[in-house]
Formats: structure tokens, sequence, C-alpha cells
């Protein structure tokens, strides 16, 4: 089944420790369509400028991404400009311009309308909720925003959470926009206001996920080298939602399987900068990094011992 996604198809210029990168390609829209993509169709709606490589959207084309939905228009793309000191959990914006993303109004191809999936990835919720207002009645729908949005557009945020089903965010975001520092309380407060789930990603610590009577836990998967942080978020989701349309099940087991296949797709997002690392692998390396988190995690109880 498709999953729909609305995000920043962006240029992005990054600093980390290890090195730099100027104006490759990134956004949440195009990390999550490049992690999705791997399970499951997917179609992007977003905008970009006339300064976009679109040559370097191919690969993801080739990946079964439709782009019927992703306009170029006269102007700047959005552009966004971070960096990462030795803490790589947290990104420092220095540089957020919004370019032909300040005029945009999404316009769903009709073709779209029916995703059974749709993800309203990090954007101004504005565009979010235009582009819930468009689609039919879908199985279900997630969404993310960042402090940018947060700080700029709350009450926004509000009135789209009433209408999805799924938000997610990281444990920064959350205590931002609820004002709990206990990410539990963070996730009820949000559970309150309309979304029956809620998952708080940690980074390197691994996500939570909330519903109304339980929790789950994923790890992240412990790598000895994350290259660049930028998009794991967002390739998280992509993992997450993908495989969700991939299997149409919404059961809870499955809910906890996709977690874990979001977590599997954040840690390979990190190995490189921008997309590169999300268009090398295939579905066969997300399968074994599942079965790595499943190791990682196993163990047995000693008999008798208290529990
Ligand atoms: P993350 O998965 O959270 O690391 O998201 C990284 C991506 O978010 C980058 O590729 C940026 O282009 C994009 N981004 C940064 N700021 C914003 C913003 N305010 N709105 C939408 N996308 C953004």
């Amino acid at each position: 089944m498709p999953v729909l996604v609305v995000g920043s198809v962006a240029l992005d210029s990054v600093e980390t420790p290890f090195g730099k990168a100027d104006n490759v390609i990134g956004g949440s829209g195009t990390f999550f369509s490049a992690a999705a993509s791997l399970l499951s169709p997917v179609q992007l709606v977003g905008v970009v400028g006339s300064d976009y490589p679109m040559d370097q959207l191919a690969p993801l084309e080739r990946r079964g991404v439709d782009m019927a939905g992703l306009e170029q228009v006269e102007g700047e793309s959005f552009r966004w400009r971070g960096r990462y000191r030795h803490d790589l959990n947290s990104a420092e914006t220095l540089e957020t311009r919004l370019g032909v993303f300040s005029h945009f109004s999404p316009k769903i191809p009709p073709q779209f309308k029916r995703a059974p999936f749709v993800f309203l990835a990090n954007i101004d919720p504005r565009l979010q909720l235009d582009v819930l207002q468009q689609v039919d009645r879908p199985k279900l729908v997630a969404c993310d925003t960042m402090n940018f949005w947060i700080e700029s557009r709350r009450p926004d945020i509000l009135a789209l959470i009433k209408h999805v089903d799924l938000v997610t965010l990281n444990d920064g975001e959350a205590r931002q926009l609820t004002d709990c520092a206990n990410l539990v309380k963070a996730a009820r407060w949000i559970m309150e206001r309309g979304p029956k789930i809620v998952i708080i990603k940690k980074g390197e610590h691994g996500a939570f996920m909330f519903k109304e009577r339980s929790i789950f836990f994923a790890p992240a998967y412990p790598l000895e080298d994350v290259f660049d942080p930028t998009g794991a978020g967002d390739s998280f989701a992509g993992g997450f939602m993908g495989y969700l349309a991939q299997t149409g099940d919404l059961s809870d087991a499955n809910l906890r399987r996709a977690v874990v296949v979001g977590s599997a797709m954040g840690s390979f997002a990190v190995e490189k900068f921008s997309v590169q690392r999300l268009l090398e692998i295939t579905r066969d390396d997300v399968v074994a990094r599942v079965d790595e988190f499943r190791r990682l995690v196993a163990f047995e109880q000693e008999q008798g011992s208290a529990s």
C-alpha cells in the first residue's frame, strides 16, 4: 500500500566533527521517502525552487517514489544549515531559509488522495493541515514537528494534532511542546489532545512508543561510527510508516515491529552524509539489522528468579 508524505525537500549544509557537506539533498520529505521507499511505494508532496538539482532525486524515483506531487517553481529552494558538536544527539540550527515553502499551497494529485497511510513530515503545520484536509479517510495519519515550528506556530500544531492518530517527536521537542519534563507525562499530555499513539525518540538512546495502556521501548543500534545524524528522525519515521504500509497491519505486535524497523532505518541514515547510505542499502540489509536488534535485547530470565 502507498504512503503519502508531505515535507521539506531541502538543500542542507551540515557540519559534524567528522566533516562538512554543502548544499546536499535533504529535508524531512526527502529522508522519509528514501527510507520508506525500501518497503512500500511513496507519494511525495512538496516544492523545490529553480535551483534544485532534480537529477539527484532520480534514484528515489527509481525506487518507487512518485514525484507527481513535487512542484518546481521559480525561486530559492528550502535551505537548512546545521552543526553537530560532540553530542551528536542535538543539532544546532545555524540558518533556516524557507524559500519557495513560504508561499507553497499544496495540491494533492487526485491519484494520491486515497493513500491509506499519510505522514505529515516536519514542515509548517499549516501545510500539514492543508494536506490532511485534501485526503480521503486514511487508515493512519502520523505527524512530526520540530523546535522551529513549536516556537513560531504552536497554536497550529495543537490544531493539527487533534486530527492525527500518531505523533513522532524527539525528547526535547516533546518537552518543549508540552512543558512537561517527564516523558511519560509529555506523551499523556499529547494523547489527551487527540493522538492515540505517541513516539518519542531519544537519539542514540532509542525510542519509546506510548499508547493509552502500554509503553514499548526499542534501543538505537549501537553504531561505532555515527557520521552525520541529520535525517535520523525522518528515516525512523520512513522505516516505521513504510513497514506499516507494507504489511497493512496496525496490531500492537506489528506497531512494535515497525518501531524496530524505524530504529534500524535511522541507524543506516547516520552512517553517511545526506541520503547516501539509505540509497545504497537493500531490504535484506534492513532485515539483517532488525535481526541484530532482536539479539541485542534478548535475554533469558533465570528459572525461579525474582521478577
Ligand atoms: P531530522 O530527521 O530531525 O534530523 O531532520 C533533518 C532534516 O530536517 C534536514 O534535512 C533539514 O533540511 C530538515 N529541516 C530542518 N529544519 C526544518 C524546518 N524548520 N522545517 C522543515 N524541515 C526542516
